[in-house]
């Protein structure tokens, strides 16, 4: 167990150039002015590649950041085999997916999101249009699938074969008080609910940050649930002048500190971003009465205006850290995070 007093000793230690603890990324310097490009996603290595490579195209193609950020992000939605974002995410108890998205742009703090909203593959496109074609932020449930189709979106079928196993398999673990049979492989235990969603932060040669945020949010949420995805300050913030910050995990928990303005004002205030998703993870903590009551998890990634980045989880363990991956001139890298409480 890291005790929070070692956790901030470890902290308070970052100052040092190269960290002395592996699982620290510290502050990692992709960029020397602040003016090299560069795009990270909450993802570790699988990832990287495939969901940071058109983003980085973009960039390349002399394209706008809010081309890059979406190109990178609509990578997992499109992919039925994430089970977390967009196609093939997992659907709320009914059976059906709701996704979740955010967006925006650091240079006006204009932004845009979308929740609860069925039938369309790539939320955080429909996001940014919210964004950009509205003088709207939020657009939930069927409103914002008639806009989407307004905007030419097809409605599709977003649950694949696996997820719909997957959502019946825990339906019928769910009570043994209830008429439907255990699943044939399993015997009514509570499995742990698999989470996910995608953060994509990026900063462009003028120095301008943008990002989004999208998932298929909380596996088996009541309908209509939204998490922290969409809402502007809790799962995505953006401030050209200080950084920009997301958040996965337990949206509840993110809502109620205003998780990523959070870590932006930390930053703000002279935090560095790991120093700041840690301050989170710890405040996190602290509202829930300590580590006795924390059973779940929250992570946080943030990139600073010279593009210093940082990733911190509550919980973790060796080999299970939180990590993201960046793209700059100089390739790819994933760092793997800090996190507070040891789990085994
Ligand atoms: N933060 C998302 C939510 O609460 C879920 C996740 O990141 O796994 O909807």
């Amino acid at each position: 167990m890291i005790n929070r007093r070692s956790f901030i000793g470890k902290v308070a230690g970052l100052g040092a150039a190269i960290p002395l603890i592996s699982t620290i990324p510290s502050v990692s310097k992709p960029t020397q002015n602040g003016k090299k490009p560069i795009i990270l996603c909450s993802r570790g290595e699988n990832w990287a590649e495939k969901v940071l490579t058109p983003g980085w195209e973009a960039f390349q193609n002399g394209k706008d950041i809010l081309d890059a950020v979406e190109a990178s992000a609509r990578v997992t939605e499109l992919d039925p085999n994430d089970a977390s974002v967009g196609y093939g995410g997992l659907p709320n108890e009914d059976g059906v997916v709701q996704l979740d998205a955010s967006f925006m742009d650091g240079r006006n703090h204009n932004c845009g999101s979308v929740g609860a909203l069925e039938n369309i593959k790539t939320p955080s496109s429909v996001a940014r249009l919210v964004m950009e074609r509205t003088d709207h932020i939020h657009l939930v449930g069927e409103g914002a699938l008639r806009f989407a189709k307004a905007h030419g979106f097809p409605e599709e079928n977003l649950l694949t074969d696996r997820s719909r196993r997957m959502w019946l398999r825990w339906k019928e673990n769910l009570s043994d008080r209830d008429d439907r049979f255990p699943p044939e492989d399993g015997d009514y235990e509570l499995e742990k609910r698999p989470t996910g969603t995608i953060n994509i932060l990026a900063l462009d040669a003028n120095g301008d940050l943008a990002g989004c945020t999208t998932t298929s949010g909380l596996f088996g949420k009541i309908p209509g649930r939204i998490g922290d995805s969409p809402i502007i300050g809790a799962g995505l913030y953006v401030d050209n002048e200080v950084g920009a910050a997301g958040a996965t995990g337990r949206g509840e928990e993110i809502l109620r500190t205003c998780g990523s303005f959070f870590v932006v004002e930390q930053m703000r205030a002279g935090k560095s971003p790991q120093e700041a998703c840690e301050a989170l993870c710890k405040r996190i903590i602290d509202i829930n009465g300590g580590e006795k009551n924390v059973n779940f998890n929250d992570r946080l990634v943030a990139i600073n205006k010279d593009g210093e980045v940082g990733c911190a989880a509550i919980r973790g363990r060796e080999g299970r850290e939180p990590s993201l991956s960046f793209m700059s001139e100089d390739g790819i890298r994933t760092i793997k995070g800090t996190y507070l409480i040891e789990v085994s």
